[in-house]
C-alpha cells in the first residue's frame, strides 16, 4: 500500500513526496538516492515536543514537585497530549508501576535504588503519589477518544492499588521499627550484663586480697587499722588489674576482616 509523505530532500532541499513503505528513495529533483527517509514536518514537531516533555519530566524529578505543577509551567504539555493520546497513559502506567515497585519493597534496611531516590518524596505522602498518578491518567482520559470507560476503570484500580501498597508499606515500616527497637533493647541488656560481670569478677579477688592481707598483717601483730588499710589498698589494686583483664576479655570483639 502506498503511503505518501512530504519531506525535504537532504541534498537539494527540494520538497518531495515519498512512499513511506518504499525500500529505496530517490529525489525527484536532484535524482540522488536518499539513504534514510527524511522526517516529515509533523514527525520533527513531535520529536521536539517529546524532547520538551522529557525536560518536564527531568525538572519534575529534580524539583520533586508534582507532575501537574511542572506541566502547568510549560504550555507544551497540552499540545503534546493532543498529538499523543496514549503518551499520558504510558506515563501514568510507568509512574504507577514505579510507585508500586518502590512501595512493595520488602527490604527496608538496605539503601534504596535510584528509582527510590526519584520517588522518595512521595513515600511519606500517599496523596501526592495518587495526585501525580491522577494527573497523568486524566491527561490520558482527556485526549483519548476510545475506551474511555476502560481507562476510568484502570484509573480507579490504580488508585486502589497505590492505597493498598501504601498501607502495606506503612505497616512494614512499623513492624521494622518495632523489631529494630526490640533488637536495640536486647543489645543494651547484653551490654549492661557485661558491665555487671566485669564488676563481679573484679570484686571477688579484691575482697579475697583485702581479707587475706588484713588477717595476715593482724596475725603478724600489725595495728588493725593499718592492716586493714594496707589490705584495702592491695585489694583495690588486685580488683583493678583483674577487672581490666576481665573487661578486655568480655569486651573483646573479633575484628572484621
Ligand atoms: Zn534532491
Amino acid at each position: 500500500m502506498m503511503e505518501m509523505v512530504t519531506v525535504k530532500c537532504p541534498n537539494c532541499f527540494g520538497q518531495i513526496q515519498l512512499d513511506k513503505n518504499a525500500e529505496k528513495y530517490f529525489c525527484l529533483y536532484c535524482r540522488k538516492e536518499i539513504k534514510e527517509r527524511p522526517k516529515t514536518e509533523e514527525e520533527i514537531a513531535l520529536e521536539i515536543k517529546l524532547k520538551m516533555v522529557r525536560e518536564i519530566e527531568k525538572r519534575y524529578m529534580r524539583n520533586q514537585k508534582t507532575f501537574g505543577d511542572v506541566m502547568n509551567a510549560f504550555d507544551v504539555a497540552e499540545p503534546v497530549g493532543k498529538y499523543l493520546p496514549l503518551y499520558w497513559l504510558e506515563r501514568a502506567r510507568f509512574f504507577h508501576k514505579g510507585s508500586l515497585r518502590e512501595l512493595n519493597r520488602d527490604d527496608l534496611s538496605v539503601g534504596r535504588s535510584n528509582t527510590h531516590k526519584k520517588y522518595k518524596v512521595y513515600y511519606k505522602d500517599k496523596d501526592k503519589i495518587i495526585e501525580n498518578y491522577v494527573v497523568l491518567m486524566d491527561k490520558a482520559l482527556e485526549y483519548t477518544t476510545k475506551n474511555k470507560e476502560m481507562l476510568e476503570v484502570e484509573k480507579k484500580k490504580g488508585i486502589d492499588s497505590i492505597t493498598a501498597a501504601f498501607g502495606a508499606e506503612q505497616e512494614r515500616r512499623g513492624e521494622f521499627s518495632r523489631k529494630d527497637q526490640a533488637m536495640r533493647a536486647k543489645i543494651e541488656e547484653i551490654e549492661k550484663n557485661k558491665m555487671k560481670r566485669c564488676a563481679l569478677i573484679a570484686l571477688i579477688p579484691g575482697l579475697v586480697v583485702f581479707v587475706v592481707v588484713s588477717l595476715v598483717l593482724l596475725v603478724m601483730g600489725a595495728h588493725p587499722i593499718e592492716g586493714m588499710l594496707t589490705g584495702l589498698m592491695l585489694g583495690g589494686v588486685a580488683s583493678l588489674i583483674i577487672g581490666a583483664i576481665a573487661a578486655s576479655i568480655i569486651y573483646w570483639k573479633p575484628r572484621d576482616w
